[in-house]
């Protein structure tokens, strides 16, 4: 029996041992490993110290994107729960460094400070330097280390006159980098620019040290046209985010970025009228991880479904607010309602509505001859008739469609200043209804005599103006 109890305590803690073992799985997020994995971002060069590869036309130096996109790559996978060092500060980036920048001018400081912490995995940004017309990114990594002689030969290099170590038998953190270059290279697809090539190479940091590591040369400084794109937020977001989601992907991690951009708030116009152009915005569009590629608009007016829909591409102003300008004159010059709703793409394919708003779109400048009507507000509508005719009376039966003339009421028109008369008409006085409503106008002459003037017809939405996010 003692034996027996004995057992079964010993299954008991067994079992919340490996309940333990396996909450401490779900608590980080990371299935493969126990602890958040930890990893060294280095910024090519130092901001001060060596600019790297400069492009004289441009102005755009190699250290300044460098440390640009190490910046976003740290600061995201900090925000994912990645333990994350910069080998040297960033402007504006608050993940903590192992080096100052002077320092950190000096390679052998650099791979002595990774290893000191023993990281999981270091990368190192660089941009390239060529041509003038030299264009695509390429991924380097290293089968040998200074750590591990056995297997090592010489190859030529890069350059005439110039050797690389390789290693026949590499270590295991050099096979995994071979393994995250491939994943890089997977991930980086499609990304704008071409991809010339993945190859080992023995680059000072990438032979030095004790953890997985690959060098991302992402683009050519010394081609005009794309050291602009490299020095652009938008692209530098896109690389950042291809980057962090090898990163998740290379650590089995959970955090792959599978959620659409979101909006703060969509921004409505001012009172558009027809025969105007008017800007609709999605205010503070942002992504979690692999930045915004892409934000559009539909418009469409309520007037007859959405037989007048369009698609328009919104501009980002570069500060995440995203902006369309809308011709009414495509959309038949309807008044109305408009409605405009956002959607927007990240760069990794998640597609999703952002919010959008109900525009009041009404009748431009003057009233016209006749009989006319007029949108005020989503339950309010003013008729006006407009003759050089004098009457002693004009009058306005108004009916909603719904239900036939059951809430039939007659108006009396309103001298106005332009000789005209109007009335204003609340849809609360017809049982609130909406949909299109029948107006017509009859004068009135001094023997009580009515003549019809005219008809017209009106609709009214009853919904009211503003976000509906
Ligand atoms: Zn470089």
């Amino acid at each position: 029996m003692q034996r027996e109890k004995a057992k079964k305590n010993l299954i008991v803690v067994a079992m919340s041992i490996l309940l333990l073992f396996l909450f401490s799985f779900i608590i980080s997020g990371f299935p493969v490993y126990a602890r958040s994995p930890v990893i060294v971002i280095q910024p090519g060069h130092s901001v001060g110290y060596d600019p790297g590869a400069t492009n004289s036309s441009t102005g755009i130096t190699e250290a300044a994107v460098n440390a640009a996109v190490a910046g976003k790559v740290a600061t995201k996978l900090g925000q994912l729960g990645y333990t994350v060092y910069l080998t040297h500060p960033v402007a504006g980036c608050s993940v903590q460094s192992l080096l100052t920048n002077a320092e950190a001018n000096s390679l052998s400081n650099v791979a002595n400070a990774i290893n000191k912490i023993k990281p999981d995995l270091a990368i190192s940004v660089h941009h390239n330097s060529g041509g003038s017309s030299a264009s695509g990114y390429e991924f380097y990594w290293s089968s040998y280390r200074d750590f591990d002689q056995e297997g090592v030969y010489e190859v030529s290099g890069l350059w005439a006159g110039d050797t690389a170590f390789r290693d026949s038998s590499p270590c295991w953190a050099a096979q995994e980098s071979k393994v995250f270059a491939s994943v890089l290279e997977k991930n980086f697809n499609g990304i704008g620019i071409d991809h010339r090539k993945t190859v080992e190479r023995d680059d000072y940091v990438q032979a030095h040290v004790t953890c997985p590591s690959v060098l991302i040369e992402g683009g050519f400084i010394s081609n005009p046209s794309e050291s602009l794109l490299l020095a652009s937020d938008a692209f530098q977001e896109k690389m950042s985010g291809r980057i962090v989601n090898s990163v998740s992907e290379y650590f089995g991690g959970a955090t792959k970025d599978e959620k659409a951009p979101t909006a703060d708030s969509i921004t409505t116009p001012e009172s558009p009228t027809t025969n105007a152009v008017f800007t609709v915005t999605a205010n503070g569009v942002k992504d979690d991880l692999s930045g915004v590629s892409d934000v559009r608009v539909a418009i469409w007016s309520f007037e007859n479904g959405q037989d007048d829909l369009r698609w328009y591409p919104a501009q980002n102003d570069g500060q995440g607010n995203w902006s369309a300008k809308i011709d009414i004159k495509d959309h038949n010059n309807e008044v109305g309602y408009y409605a405009a709703h956002f959607y927007a793409a990240d760069n990794t394919g998640n597609d999703g509505f952002l919010g959008g708003v109900n525009v009041l779109v009404t009748v431009d400048g003057g009233i016209p001859e006749g009989i006319s009507s007029k949108l005020l507000s989503s339950n309010q509508f003013k008729v006006h008739f407009k003759s050089s005719e004098k009457y002693s009376d004009v009058l306005f039966p108004v009916w909603s469609i719904n239900n036939g003339q059951d809430d039939l009421i007659w108006y009396k028109g309103i001298r106005q200043t332009d000789g005209g008369y109007a009335v204003i008409v609340n849809n609360k006085d017809h049982g609130y209804d909406t949909g299109h409503y029948a107006v017509h106008a009859y004068g009135k002459d001094n023997h009580g005599k009515e003549t019809l003037l005219g008809t017209t017809s009106i609709n009214v939405p009853g919904m009211t103006a503003g976000s509906i996010v």
